[in-house]
């Protein structure tokens, strides 16, 4: 509950800062300054999500997309401190992307957030929930969403933040996806790598590489989507199960492992995660000045 707490409050902090140059991309009106010409509207999502804030200082005209895993009826992965509080996978990722928003933000960035607060992106029905976990036709059509919103948002770029799971609470490290099949591969793995080596150099924890996301053994990840082998949120078209696909650099991070107790203490605390958003904004930096 501390943590839940936590995450509602941050998502009121960002919320009261963007007062008067918020606007919801799926059909709101925006305030000029946040408007992105002819933005097609993405049908069926919550109210808090595929939400858009202008730049705090400076205009660099640059859109930064920042998916925080997960959300509402999905947990991602669970694990425990030390001390044996609870630590979702969910709230750890969208406290990071809300903090990472404000310093992007800060930096000249337009910043297009999947979601703001402890929701799954894609508003869900009673038939999208089986005692009470999301069903994995859910979580497709959540994932699509959020692939959908990128591509409504015109972004630059493409975060997704996620905290890693393993049956060892012992594992523990930093790790980072792309997708390899896209035209636009080269981009991704630049992203990625420098994505990774932030994140690596401000936490210290275990550089477990930059890997493509057919690599990825996460079956949550892709559902029933096994076939497709690329994460439905960076991958390649497929007819009929990736309809949408992003269509700009993105990488999605796994910062620390939330089933490690020592992990889980700075993936849920403000300090930590506070480190790790400053690394993600430095890894966005290099990747958005750096050479093409
Ligand atoms: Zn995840």
């Amino acid at each position: 509950m501390a943590t839940l707490a936590l995450v509602i409050n941050r998502a009121i902090d960002l919320s009261g800062q963007a007062a008067g140059n918020r606007g919801h991309i799926a059909g709101a009106p925006v305030k000029a300054a946040d408007a992105v010409p002819q933005q097609p509207s993405v049908p069926g999502l919550e109210g808090s999500a595929c939400v858009s804030y202008a730049p705090t200082h400076g205009h660099l005209d640059r859109t930064v997309y920042i998916d925080a895993g997960h959300g509402g009826l999905d947990p991602g992965v669970v694990g425990t401190t030390a001390s044996g509080r609870t630590v979702l996978e969910k709230d750890a990722a969208l406290t990071v992307a809300l903090r990472l928003a404000g310093l992007l933000r800060s930096d000249g960035y337009r910043v297009v957030m999947a979601r703001t607060q402890d929701t799954t992106v894609l508003k869900l029905s009673a038939a999208d929930s089986n005692y009470g976990a999301i069903t994995s036709s859910a979580e497709h059509r959540d994932l699509a969403a959020r692939a959908a919103c990128s591509n409504a948002a015109g972004a630059n770029v493409l975060v997704s933040i996620h905290f890693d799971g393993y049956s060892d609470p012992s594992v523990g490290g930093t790790e980072t996806f792309y997708d390899a099949a896209r035209t636009f591969a080269a981009a991704n793995r630049l992203l990625a790598t420098d994505l990774q080596a932030a994140l690596v150099a401000r936490l210290g924890a275990a550089d477990r590489g930059v890997w493509t996301d057919d690599q990825l053994a996460a079956p949550t990840l892709t559902g029933s989507g096994q076939s497709y082998n690329h994460l439905i949120e960076l991958g390649p078209l497929s007819q009929g199960w990736v309809d949408n696909p992003s269509q700009m650099p993105g990488a999605l991070v796994e910062p620390l492992f939330v089933t490690n107790p020592a992990e889980a203490l700075i993936a849920s605390d403000p300090a930590g995660q506070q480190k790790i958003a400053e690394a993600l904004e430095s890894g966005v930096l290099k990747f958005m000045t750096g050479p093409a």
